[in-house]
């Protein structure tokens, strides 16, 4: 089987193949075998697992997780990769290689049709491009996986895990937080790729919860409010939702009140269940 973390087997590749590397496809290919195995390690992926990969790119880690895992699919958006897959996986009879752009299939018919009522992990080496909106589908549509171990962008990965009153703490950390339990497992430098991004980069594992953290009366109001909060970091709480909500500033006050949060301080400050609690009760006024 070709070393894939080798630069020089990728060089081969490129010849072999025609294979350019695309910047806008995102693809920055790993070239170390350690932080792959860590990867996989870190997603805890065991015999008895589904695996589905986003991005295989030449295969480096489809190659580890279809050795721990019981299947793997990969959905490659690149069919210049499509050829490449076929000779480094082949043998693997516990792969299958899908063709397609994961924010564009349906996923749910795709896991349904591979993985039956099993819930996969999500495990890959995310192209930065699109970290956001590939992981923010996962989560809304709730689609059917038990957990995501995926490799983004650092700063990505700081708003995605941070905790209140820090800077990295925004709407997203709440976006994702709602639905999951996510946490920074890996440090990985710029230098294990080929070719190497710009960035460094953080490894997080998402646990999708069963059900959310917080019960909500209006779903879409909890995250109009979060967004208002945050649209003015420098401003007080209650002049924030006020020009965010364009609401009149006593009705602000009164949920507030009904809540006990002081209106003068910053929206940053709120944990997830304070957001909850103050959406609700503007539900009631
Ligand atoms: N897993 C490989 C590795 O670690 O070396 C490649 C990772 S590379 C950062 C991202 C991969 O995602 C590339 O192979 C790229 O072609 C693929 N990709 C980019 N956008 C995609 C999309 N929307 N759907 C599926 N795959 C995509």
């Amino acid at each position: 089987m070709l070393k894939l973390t080798s630069p020089s087997t990728i060089r081969y590749i490129m010849d072999k193949y025609g294979f350019r590397f695309s910047k806008s496809l995102g693809q920055n290919f790993l070239i170390d075998e350690g932080t792959v195995n860590r990867i996989v390690a870190n997603a805890e992926v065991g015999p008895e697992d589904m695996v589905l990969e986003v991005g295989p790119g030449i295969g480096v880690m489809t190659q580890v997780l279809a050795a721990h895992a019981e299947k793997v699919v990969a959905v490659e958006i690149d069919s210049s990769l499509l050829p490449v897959l076929n000779e480094t996986l082949d043998g693997l009879d516990n792969v299958e290689v899908v063709h397609g752009d994961i924010l564009k299939i349906d996923v749910k018919a795709l896991l349904n049709e591979h993985f039956g009522d099993r819930k996969p992990k999500v495990v890959a080496n995310l192209p930065y491009y699109v970290t956001t909106p590939i992981l923010m589908r996962f989560l809304e549509e709730r689609l059917p996986v038990s957990e995501i171990v995926v490799m983004i962008q650092k700063e990505v990965a700081e708003r995605m895990t941070a905790s209140p009153s820090t800077k990295a703490y925004g709407s997203l950390s709440i976006a994702v937080q709602y639905y999951c339990e996510a946490a920074v497992v890996q440090k990985v430098p710029p230098t294990v790729f080929m070719p190497q991004p710009s960035v460094e980069s953080l490894v997080i594992r998402l646990k999708l919860r069963e059900k959310p953290c917080v019960e909500l009366v209006n779903p879409d109001f909890f995250f109009k409010l979060v967004k208002a909060a945050f649209g003015q970091r420098r401003k007080t709480l209650l002049n924030a939702l006020s020009a965010g909500l364009s609401m009149p500033k006593d009705k602000i006050l009164t949920a507030l009140e009904e809540v006990e949060i002081l209106p003068n301080i910053r929206g940053e400050a709120l944990s997830i269940e304070e957001f909850a609690r103050l959406a609700n009760a503007f539900e009631e006024i």
